[in-house]
């Protein structure tokens, strides 16, 4: 079974230039392109504490696993190169469907991001279901997009709409590489970090990143349909819900006023683009609302388990 997880996960269409040796030796070899850095991200899903059996299909799982690290490489504008994944199958469960589910869940989302799985490892025990997944791209030397360059002045742009993604979304979302990738071709990007915990928080670790405070103007952040329907049962509001719920896995940009009004009047994403508010010197985080009176913003989210 192991072997045929392995070989379900690692099943290419052709042959890949940038694998140079993949699956069947000792480690795999990747070709890395004269003038670029490698960009390295991990991330592991463990059942009961990100997802449960009962609720979640494998597939979903497969899937998710591998899109929280494709989140992380639109963060730094980085392009996708290899994957390579570990499991931890539970004793009871050790069966081939659930370990065919989760390679299926997770090879539709590499063929589609061009992301090839190039190595794995399964291991059978008592536990619960462990997804660990680690994500190698590229980006041109010195050009990824860090936490850390956010100027005073600066607008902040967030892509997509936000809130309420327990509603499904952080199951299905699209991580924004391509955008990301086009953004970086066509546009001067100061500072980026995916939403992977919600905005006031993530925001909270950008500003601290670069030494800066940030104003949100809370009457324009896009809220989702889910965060709207999800207002009605938990009391909170639409607004509070794509401040703090996490997992939009939406990109957080940092660029300069000038760069910004471009952006903005050509609009580039299908995705959508909104400006949302802008940094200050002041090392704090506020809210603005529709008078233009501004309160402090709690670096309130979602906290991972
Ligand atoms: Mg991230």
């Amino acid at each position: 079974m192991e072997l045929d997880f392995v070989r379900w996960l690692t099943r290419q269409p052709a042959a890949d230039p940038r694998v140079a040796v993949g699956i069947g030796d000792d480690a795999a070899v990747l070709q890395i392109p004269a003038n670029r850095q490698l960009v390295v991200t991990t991330d592991m899903l463990i059942e009961g504490s990100h997802f449960e059996l009962e609720h979640h299909t494998a597939e979903q799982i497969g899937r998710k696993a591998l899109a929280v690290n494709l989140s992380d490489l639109a963060a730094m504008a980085a392009e996708p190169l290899a994957a390579v994944v570990s499991l931890s199958l539970p004793r009871s469960q050790a069966n081939s469907a659930l370990a065919r589910g989760l390679s299926s869940g997770m090879t539709m989302l590499a063929q589609q991001f061009d992301c090839p799985v190039v190595g794995g490892d399964t291991n059978v025990a008592a536990g619960p279901l462990a997804v660990s997944v680690t994500v190698m791209g590229t980006v041109e030397s010195d050009q990824g997009w860090l936490r850390s360059g956010a100027q005073v002045g600066d607008r902040l742009l967030v892509t997509g709409k936000l809130g309420g993604s327990l509603r499904g979304h952080h199951l299905d979302f699209t991580p924004r590489v391509a955008e990301a990738l086009q953004l970086a071709r066509d546009y001067q990007v100061h500072a980026a970090l995916d939403l992977s915990d919600g905005l006031a928080l993530d925001l909270s670790r950008m500003i601290t990143a670069s030494g800066v405070g940030a104003v949100v103007d809370v009457p324009r952040v896009p809220i989702s349909p889910a965060a709207e329907q999800m207002a009605h049962e938990s009391g909170k509001t639409p607004t509070s819900h794509a401040l703090s719920d996490g997992e939009d896995f939406e990109l957080l940009l940092v660029v300069a006023p000038d760069e910004a009004e471009k952006l903005l009047a050509a609009q580039p994403l299908a995705c959508g683009l909104t400006d949302v508010g802008e940094i200050i010197a002041e090392q704090q985080m506020l809210q603005r609302d529709a008078l233009g009176e501004t309160a402090p913003l709690a670096a309130e989210g979602f906290e991972h388990r």
